[in-house]
């Protein structure tokens, strides 16, 4: 009686009428044995700043979802689609190729309505470029030692069929693109015979945004969810089903309040135009969100967020949610950076001149660079890898292209009154395969030093961010000017960088 009783669990199902949209709550006996839960591409990158901040922020969450899933004897499946082969040699992956091989049936057609889809990206006016940067699952995702990590349709039904699995419960992203439809994905499982259910409570949809209408992403979330429940298959809120059976304590503390757009300050969101900020906390309602404009620790008593706000300059956005005194949801912050005016172009190019100082990405011995596998010396009016300049889809003609660490010095003529030039990573690493598995690396910070102190600085710059724009005055007098880009902290891989239009006005 207690045995039969232990391996039961009750699932809360919920699903709508496809017309009218009324919600319809059914409660399911199964066995946690005959359910898998499968986690589809929790990668550790997304194209889109705010879409890759996104599924950070349901990270933890997922981890406490999947670890009582196991603790019930559900089998965990963790899909990262297409970069799926970087986990050779992993027992997950590798025990795939062991199961006996089946015929999957085709049980039913799935269709529905076309899905709604906002576009990908969240960041409002000033849009992420698309490119293929992720090379792997969330580094903070935790993979079990008995978990499984199939790819195509058949993997999973030869996982299912192992297993004895009748039920799989879904949580990953893109809600409507990659969950839905990817070989391993809701739709192609429930068409093969396997009883799928989505957790609303650990998804998200492929993003969009538009402050004008009230459009959030967590709205496109929750549109994306109903259409779920309408026509493709119930969903669950797993925290609250996971507490029910003991597995799930609701005081953890596991959500950030949501920032839309969300730069932050190794990824910052830079912007032309006063962007809107809108902060959330879906998981937290009716808790207090706060939030800090100068930099500082919110607390219970900084200024209550009522609404979305502009922001106009560079701003550090700081942000937690409370009842009372008591912080109820994980701090976040938003980096946002404002360009400058576009600078006018040099009288004379850095290229043109000779610097007296030149070191970068290698060993130095005797005081030559022994430049490290296919960098080089800086290159005049090339990128590093001796191809056009091009920063974020423009071409430059004039400027240099170097590999982080760099560091060029110039002496300074008296009659050079500004410097001025653009900056940014170098765009080549998208000319292949848009980018697979290397996008994400590219990441430097370009600095002027005039006479040893740092006068201008960019943010952090990334694959086809907008050119930083440095437009500095040179102080009578001044001896010295070092241009450097520097690697901003995860190391020097892929960070090609290139310095255009630069060089110094006349006074
Ligand atoms: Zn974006």
């Amino acid at each position: 009686m207690v045995g039969a009783a232990a391996a039961e669990v009750e699932l809360t199902l919920q699903s709508r009428d496809p017309v009218s949209g009324e919600i319809r709550i059914t409660r399911e006996k199964v066995d946690p044995r005959r359910v898998g839960v499968i986690a589809v591409d929790v990668w550790n990158f997304h194209w889109c700043k705010t879409a890759t901040m996104r599924v950070d922020a349901l990270v933890p969450r997922i981890n406490r979802a999947l670890e009582g899933a196991r603790e019930l004897g559900m089998t965990v499946m963790l899909c990262p689609s297409d970069v799926v082969e970087n986990y050779a040699g992993f027992p997950q992956r590798e025990r795939i190729f062991s199961l006996p091989s089946t015929t999957v049936p085709k049980v039913e057609e799935v269709t529905c309505p076309p899905v709604p889809d906002a576009g990908g990206c969240a960041c409002g006016r000033e849009r992420c470029a698309v490119n293929y940067g992720w090379d792997g699952m969330h580094p903070g995702l935790r993979i079990g030692a008995d978990d499984y990590m199939p790819d195509t349709q058949q993997e999973v039904y030869a996982v299912c069929q192992q297993r004895q699995l009748t039920h799989l419960i879904y949580v990953g992203f893109h809600t409507q693109v990659c969950l839905l439809g990817k070989p391993m994905g809701l739709r192609a499982m429930k068409s093969a015979g396997l009883k799928c259910v989505l957790a609303r409570d650990l998804t998200d949809a492929h993003p969009g945004y538009d402050p004008a209408r009230g459009f959030t992403p967590d709205l496109n979330t929750e549109q994306v969810v109903e259409h779920f429940e309408k026509h493709l298959s119930p969903t669950i809120d797993f925290e609250r089903d996971l507490t029910r059976w003991g597995k799930w304590d609701p005081s953890w503390v596991l959500d950030p309040v949501r920032i839309t757009p969300w730069g932050t300050l190794a990824r910052p969101h830079l912007f032309e135009q006063p962007v809107i900020v809108t902060l959330t906390a879906p998981r937290q309602p009716g808790a207090q969100i706060r939030y800090t404009l100068d930099g500082s620790e919110p607390t219970p008593s900084s200024p209550l967020y009522a609404g979305p706000f502009e922001v106009a300059n560079t701003t550090r956005v700081r942000t937690a949610a409370f009842r009372g005194n008591q912080r109820v949801a994980l701090e976040s912050e938003g980096a946002f950076y404002r360009l400058g005016a576009l600078p006018p172009l040099p009288e004379i190019q850095l290229g043109d001149l000779k610097p007296v100082r030149s070191v970068g990405f290698g060993h130095t011995y005797g005081g030559t660079v022994r430049y490290s596998g296919n960098t080089q010396a800086p290159q005049k009016d090339r990128s590093n890898l001796a191809h056009e300049l091009r920063i974020n889809r423009q071409k430059y003609e004039r400027g240099l292209g170097v590999h982080a660490p760099c560091a060029l010095s110039y002496e300074l003529k008296p009659e050079y009154g500004r410097f001025v030039g653009l900056a940014g990573v170098d765009e080549h690493v998208v000319a292949v395969s848009n980018g697979s598995n290397l996008a994400k690396y590219p990441s430097v910070n370009f600095k002027v030093f005039i006479d040893g102190r740092e006068v201008a600085a960019s943010p952090v710059m990334k694959v086809l961010f907008p050119a930083w724009r440095f437009d500095v005055a040179i102080p009578e007098g001044a001896k010295l000017l070092t241009v450097v880009a520097q690697d901003a902290g995860d190391g020097s891989r892929e960070d090609f960088a290139d310095w255009a239009n630069v060089g110094f006005v006349r006074r």
